[in-house]
């Protein structure tokens, strides 16, 4: 699923291709009308001012008011190349070729669709979610203290996007490996200098991420067309069975919070105080 690193290499694609743009119509393909794609045909007539992200969200702010909000989802792809099969939104633009930005969505957990500037009363995540990670005031003491204020495991915390937005499974599994601390760790049993670790090792992983273009697993797609070239850095995600790149033992799969998650036993010890197994 595209996390920030694909997020932020999608925008980086994006944005000197539709900044100025004005969009002459905005189309449902094959997607339903409802929330998801919500006021979709009133970008029709407003210049594209500038591509943003906020986390995983893609934000269009629009010049009569309004923002284009874009979520990729599990499987969505942003492209000048009309896909063959699961379209769901199309944007014609003003402009030289290429003049149409494509949606494809094969999971359908994607969205797309226009909110008043700012207003994120529809897009609860959106609206809640906490620190952009490069965000000078996302600092070790304020990491510190929403860990502090946590209830439950470290790692479906990083994944809710309210104390820092961007991570999700894999960079969450690969930023855990590297400061050695398990995945059920509970947030508010880890010590102030290993948050400290991990807010670094986050912000580094997602750097070298954006680097490479991020990681293609299945789905991800660059707008021009290009697979994530980060997936050969992966230390954990998606190694269960292989031996762990630092001390050998084999990496283990288990599910927490209804996501795989990847680990090595022996660098990621089980917390001592841990609740029930589940
Ligand atoms: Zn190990």
């Amino acid at each position: 699923m595209p996390e920030l690193p694909e997020v932020e290499t999608v925008r980086r694609e994006l944005e000197p291709w539709l900044t100025g743009r004005t969009i002459r119509t905005a189309s449902r393909v094959l997607a339903p009308a409802g929330p998801k794609y919500a006021n979709l045909e009133r970008a029709a007539g407003q210049r594209i001012l500038g591509v943003e992200r906020r986390g995983k969200f893609l934000l269009l702010p629009l010049s009569k008011g309004d923002e284009l909000v874009l979520h990729l989802g599990m499987t969505g792809i942003l492209s000048p190349e009309k896909p063959s099969i699961h379209l769901r939104v199309e944007l014609a633009l003003s402009g030289p070729a290429p003049k149409t930005l494509y949606f494809k969505d094969a999971r359908r957990f994607g969205r797309c669709l226009v909110v008043r500037a700012g207003d994120y009363a529809s897009l609860p995540t959106l609206q809640a979610l906490g620190p952009e990670p490069f965000d000078p005031a996302f600092t070790d003491a304020v990491f510190v203290a929403s860990l502090a204020r946590a209830r439950g495991p470290i790692k479906p915390l990083l994944l809710s996007q309210r104390v820092v937005a961007g991570l999700g499974n894999i960079y969450v599994d690969e930023a855990l490996f590297d400061v050695g601390i398990h995945p059920r760790s509970l947030a508010n049993g880890i010590t102030p200098d290993q948050a400290a670790r991990l807010r670094r090792a986050a912000i580094a992983i997602l750097e070298r991420a954006i680097e490479h273009r991020g990681t293609t697993i299945s789905d991800y797609r660059t707008v021009n067309g290009n697979v994530g070239g980060y997936g050969a850095e992966l230390r954990v995600y998606a190694n269960d069975g292989n031996p762990c790149p630092t001390c050998s033992t084999t990496i283990e799969k288990i599910v927490l919070g209804q996501r795989g998650t990847h680990f090595c036993p022996r660098c990621q010890p089980v917390p001592r105080k841990r609740r029930a197994r589940r």
